[in-house]
């Protein structure tokens, strides 16, 4: 039990629509902020508590510095008391660029360096010489990025015809240009002959060859130019230009006519022959950087030279934690730009726990996205570790498993929007059990199995032969139509490439992502909906006036704010910041129209209503009605019509996408990870969503998820695995739930039986 001495005390936040909270978050223990989606747990927690974190702590920074941060509004808060700096760790993407790794942002790359340089065979005692970011490590024709630019030859030539027939198919080499006469005049080819039939040498020379002097007539003129193959010029005048001072020309022409290839001379290792000629344990750190986690783990162990003791130590300590995350199967080598947004945030959670500071605030936002059960519980130990060096951590979560983990818990509610931002429950999870949330009851809702009677029975299937992407061994699997199907497996077993595979032998799949849907800053919720239509029909008719007057491309509209009541600034490189637009006031049209009422409301305040009210105030209107109704059904009753969709979560422009097709009759969806931002009580009603899709709709729908609710509730499981990485990519299990509860080897099937137990 831990011994709460001090709070951090939030009172009186009213950010989005919390009510005037009141809120003490004990130090140096483990809090879960809960509550239905839209209840406000976001506002409280990254609107209030980390914004206003950042902004104290910029305050105590010198004025000449702060010129340089972005000014950080205060947020709608009367007072946040006994702040520590805060560390936020959310679910955006690492960026980072082609340099950055697993290996170099958790900060392993340099111990295994250090490992190298004290007990490699040679001994190369400098460490920056195994690092390819460092000018003596780098590969030196690659510059230390592993692959190169080559001017891709099935694009720029077309072998089929001739040098008078357009075989260099760039404008650079057009019919009739300089470039393209000096490879005629050049007297080495036959103008009229298929590149086809050239022989080796001329090949060679076409495309390659730097040396010689050609006499050609241009325009009228005779000049002596020197002769270039087309690759070599097309390469001098555009590959070679550096990428940050190219034109747009130079782009465009880079982009159509060049690939990236393994650079020949590191063999796409990064690394200088220097750092390639270390071994340790009879391996490069090339080697060792492209083995998952745990077969390095595996490789460290048969190292025993005392001298290094301390530093395998360290490296093992790093390496088990990547393990403990569930992320054993990536490889150190790893881009990072390519991990998934919960890889992202575990990896940043690694990174976390081996700083040394203490005393700090980390704020979570779902770290449970992405995790199979299995791992969810290492995951939560983790959470414990950084709380144990003395941290306050703070956690977003709907995850049960999580929940139940934390030392204290904040409920939000108790509905969503304008029915929740209070506080329905503080304190320790048994208390909250007990307590009138909906948080409380469903902590211990038993897990309902679709019993094999109650299976839909598919109308057909889609077969995929020979399923073969990342690690996926070349299984045929079939996905049965007009039900629901749900993919599972832990994280890296093969589940996205798997649809990836899915998406390309059957171009008709329709995948329904977490990006933001289509659109430009002025799209709404009510404009991606279609909501808006009717709603300024209704207007146009309760005052007699054109309905294009509603309308945010009209001049009725503020031309400030394009009728969204808000600006965003893009301050480069840092936040992006939003403001009420000092125009309209946030009202979003010009006086003149916001004068016109629909039973007493403005355009304005129709926009600013949610879903839900604006449900109750059109209930007459049919089509209104129908929009309305999709949006609740996927759990989005709470948002605003006029709410732009870049506020909205992945979740959010989930399901606000899957919304748009509950219209649609047939359709083939794939969903990745649906649940995410979902409370338990909200996942029952995406059930209900996915259930009216199939049943009336005729709709296809294949789920990724680990949320077993979910797993339960399908017609059919396909159960990738049993592992991650090299140790997964096979077909575990195909079948219903039921049958999945009693399967061999299958871990979702383990923690499924445990569940409905
Ligand atoms: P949760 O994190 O519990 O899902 P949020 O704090 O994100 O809830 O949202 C609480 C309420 O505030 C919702 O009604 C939501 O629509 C609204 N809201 C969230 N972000 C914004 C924003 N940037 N602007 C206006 N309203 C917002
Ligand atoms: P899941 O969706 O089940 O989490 P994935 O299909 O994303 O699993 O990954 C399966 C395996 O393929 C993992 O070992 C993963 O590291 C690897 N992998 C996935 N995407 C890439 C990529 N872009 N580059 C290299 N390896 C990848
Ligand atoms: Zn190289
Ligand atoms: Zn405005």
């Amino acid at each position: 039990m831990h011994i709460v001495t001090e709070w951090i005390e939030v009172r009186g936040a009213r950010e989005h629509n919390l009510q005037a909270v009141d809120a003490a978050v004990p130090k140096r223990v483990l809090t879960a902020v809960t509550g239905v989606s839209g209840s406000g747990k976001s506002s409280l927690v990254f609107d209030t508590i980390a914004v206003e974190a950042r902004r104290q702590l910029n305050e105590t920074l010198p004025a000449f510095v702060r010129g340089f941060l972005p000014a950080l509004s205060r947020p709608a808060v009367d007072a946040v008391d006994h702040l520590p700096a805060v560390i936020t760790v959310d679910q955006r993407r690492l960026r980072g660029g082609a340099r950055s790794t697993v290996g170099t942002i958790t900060d392993i790359a340099p111990v295994l360096r250090l490992l190298f340089s004290r007990a490699g065979r040679p001994s190369v005692p400098n460490p920056d010489a195994f690092s390819f970011n460092m000018p003596a490590g780098m590969c030196p024709a690659c510059a230390g990025l592993g692959e190169t630019t080559v001017v891709d030859l099935d694009v720029f030539l077309d072998r089929t015809r001739s040098l008078n027939g357009g075989a260099l198919r760039s404008d650079v080499f057009a019919v009739g240009s300089r470039n393209w006469r000096i490879l005629v005049d050049s007297g080495r080819f036959d103008p009229d002959r298929p590149v086809d039939d050239y022989t080796d040498t001329e090949l060679h020379d076409l495309l390659y060859a730097d040396d010689g002097m050609v006499a050609m007539r241009f325009q009228g003129q005779s000049y002596n130019a020197s002769f270039e193959g087309a690759v070599t010029k097309f390469r001098r005048l555009y590959v070679d230009q550096d990428p940050e001072n190219r034109s747009s020309r130079t782009r465009r022409l880079v982009d159509a006519y060049t690939t990236t290839a393994p650079c020949p001379d590191c063999g796409g290792t990064r690394l200088s022959p220097l750092a390639l000629s270390s071994r340790v344990a009879g391996r490069t750190i090339a080697e060792l950087s492209a083995l998952a986690v745990t077969e390095l783990l595996a490789v460290l162990d048969e190292i025993a030279d005392p001298s290094i003791a301390p530093l395998l130590t360290a490296l093992r300590g790093r390496l088990t934690d990547l393990v403990d995350i569930g992320l054993g199967y990536l490889s150190l080598d790893r881009r990072t730009a390519s991990l998934s947004g919960g890889e992202a945030q575990r990896v940043k959670l690694v990174r976390q726990l081996a700083s040394s500071l203490n005393d700090l605030l980390y704020v979570f936002d779902e770290p449970s996205i992405g995790m199979h059960p299995r791992d969810v519980s290492r995951m939560t130990d983790l959470l414990r570790a950084l709380r144990d060096k003395g941290n306050s951590v703070l956690v977003v979560e709907h995850d049960r498993d999580v929940i139940a983990a934390a030392d204290h818990v904040i409920d939000l509610g108790p509905g969503a929007g304008a029915a929740g931002g209070r506080v329905g429950y503080a304190g320790d999870v048994a208390g909250l059990r007990a307590s009138d949330t909906l948080t409380g009851r469903f902590l211990d809702a038993p897990i309902r199995l679709r019993p094999d009677a109650a299976v839909r029975r598919p109308t057909g299937q889609l077969r995929v032969a020979a399923a073969r992407a990342h690690n996926l061994t070349g299984f045929d699997v079939s996905f049965p139509t007009g039900v629901l199907t749900v993919l599972t497996g832990v994280a890296g077993s093969g589940k996205s490439s798997l649809s990836q595979v899915l998406r390309a032998q059957h171009p008709d799949v329709v995948a329904v992502d977490q990006s933001a849907p289509g659109a430009n800053r002025r799209s709404t919720v009510a404009t991606y909906t279609g909501a808006l239509d009717p709603v300024r029909k209704a207007f146009a008719r309760a005052n007699g006036v054109e309905a294009a007057l509603f309308s945010a491309n009209s001049a009725g509209a503020c031309p400030e704010c394009a009728g969204l009541g808000v600006i965003e600034q893009d301050l480069a490189y840092l936040d992006t910041v939003t403001m009420t637009c000092p125009a309209c006031h946030g009202r979003r049209f010009t006086d003149d129209v916001s004068r016109y009422r629909l039973r007493g409301l403005s355009i304005g305040d129709v926009l600013e209503a949610t879903v839900a009210e604006a449900a109750a105030f059109f209930a007459a209107d049919r089509r209104l009605a129908g929009i309305l109704g999709a949006l609740a059904t996927v759990g989005l009753d709470y948002l605003r019509l006029g709410q732009p969709l870049t506020t909205l979560s992945g979740g959010e422009s989930q399901r606000l996408k899957l919304a748009g097709h509950l219209a649609e009759p047939g359709g083939v969806y794939v969903l990745d990870e649906p649940t995410t931002g979902l409370h338990m009580s909200d996942v029952q009603r995406l059930l209900g969503a996915l259930d009216r899709l199939i049943d009336g709709h005729g709709a296809t729908v294949i789920v990724i998820e680990h949320n077993l609710d979910l797993v339960a509730h399908a017609d059919w499981v396909i159960d990738l695995g049993p592992e991650a990485g090299a140790g997964g990519g096979r077909l575990v299990y195909t079948g219903t739930p039921s049958g999945l509860v009693v399967a061999q080897g299958s871990h979702t099937g383990e923690f499924l039986r445990r569940a409905v137990e």
